[in-house]
């Protein structure tokens, strides 16, 4: 069942349409990334589904009810944002428990004191501190309940933001780039810690970020936009092996995939600087082809006896560790191009070394000049393209 729809979505500030039409469907329990270069919609249409902003046309459904009139507050959304928000005069638990407070208790019952004597106050606070430490306790926080958030490291900000959020029990979190403000390590940390945290509560998750790491790492599926739409939906690791747009091929991965221009033969057969594919797209189709090559799908070293190789003039070499990436320019220096090595490679290889580098021309990803993929087919009989 979609749990959240919207169905053609459209916002306009002014003259700017900054949502052309989005359709999506989100299921009960998924961790879904929207995911986008800065300034495609993405904030924008979280807060239309949380009720913040109106769109200007197009429906918002929770449980299949149409909520376009639901105020955010009777959405039951939880919206966590980058900066989190915390009262920094309350220690943990008073943050974490205020919504509850102010949502389940009278104007009285809150008052300091006077307030615990009135009827139903005590079973209310009770039942308010075993949810509270019920959610300490899953997001281990535990020891910190007494603490400022002054005296809390911006990864434990973020539980605490998140323990207030999950408090009211929401239906669904919204999180616009949550992890933003964070450093380097603590981000790659907090992404483990989020999608070990959506799987512990089964909620559903909506996700928006500008970093395609996040959006492959962390979701069920991923929902690529830009420029107002969305261009792909799907599985991180499909989008990866199978983006349907060059602009996607192009957003997802890195380093980014190496674009090549290809000749393109009368009967289909494709090429790129000069060096066969063995592949074709179906006659008559766009001209302007462009084929694309991952870095990891890109061998140095001898020619492989069926796809010779190109001539890479190294330029710059990134050491990972692990893995290097080795960046130059093909042929006559008009065409960038990064590959993988692995580390024996890698720490040979010296800037200005004229190296071959060939392609696994199976892995080719061919696109027209509307940046939609089309299909290959192998020319020799049998072989899978
Ligand atoms: P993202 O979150 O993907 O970076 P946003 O949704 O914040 O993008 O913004 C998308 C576009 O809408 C941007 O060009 C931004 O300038 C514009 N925009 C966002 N909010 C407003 C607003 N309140 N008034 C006018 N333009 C806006
Ligand atoms: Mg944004």
């Amino acid at each position: 069942m979609a749990h959240i729809a919207l169905s053609g979505i459209r916002k306009s500030f002014d003259e700017t349409d900054v949502l052309k039409g989005i359709d999506l469907s989100i299921s009960t329990g998924e961790f879904i990334t929207l995911v986008g270069p800065s300034g495609c919609g993405k904030s924008t249409l979280l807060r239309i589904i949380a009720g913040l902003e109106t769109q200007t046309s197009g429906d918002v459904a929770i449980a299949d009810e149409v909520v376009n009139k639901v105020r955010p507050s009777h959405r039951n959304l939880a919206m966590v944002f980058q900066s989190y928000a915390l009262y920094p005069h309350l220690t943990v638990r008073g943050n974490i428990e205020t919504p509850l407070k102010l949502r389940d208790l009278s104007h009285l019952q809150r008052l300091p004191f006077f307030g615990r004597w009135m009827m139903g106050a005590r079973q209310k606070q009770q039942a308010i501190d075993t949810l509270v430490n019920e959610v300490a306790e899953i997001l281990k926080i535990e020891s910190l309940m007494e603490r400022k958030p002054g005296q809390l490291s911006g990864g434990q900000r973020q539980r605490v933001a998140l323990g207030r959020a999950m408090v009211r029990k929401p239906v669904a979190f919204l999180m616009d780039e949550p992890l933003s403000n964070l450093d380097a390590a603590l981000r790659v940390h907090m992404r483990a810690e989020l999608a070990e945290l959506h799987r512990r509560l089964g909620i559903t998750f909506i996700y928006v970020t500008h970093d395609q790491a996040e959006a492959l790492t962390m979701s069920d599926r991923m929902a690529v936009m830009m420029d107002g739409e969305l261009l792909q939906v799907g599985a991180p690791s499909d989008v990866y092996k199978n983006p349907i747009d060059r602009r996607v091929a192009e957003f997802v991965g890195s380093p980014r995939i190496n674009i090549l221009p290809a000749e393109k033969g009368a009967d289909g057969s494709l090429s790129v600087l000069g060096l066969s594919l063995n592949q074709c797209v179906e006659a008559g189709e766009a001209q302007d082809v462009v084929v694309g090559f991952r870095p990891e799908h890109t061998s140095i070293g001898p020619a492989a006896r069926e796809f010779k190789g190109l001539q890479l003039t190294v330029t710059h070499k990134e050491n990972l560790g692990s893995e290097f990436f080795v960046h130059g320019h093909l042929g006559d220096g008009k065409h960038p191009y990064v590959t993988r090595a692995e580390p024996s490679i890698g720490e040979s290889v010296s800037i200005g070394d004229i190296l071959i580098v060939t392609p696994d021309r199976r892995k080719a990803l061919a696109f027209g000049a509307d940046n939609r993929r089309l299909t290959l087919k192998g020319l020799e009989i049998g072989e899978a393209a």
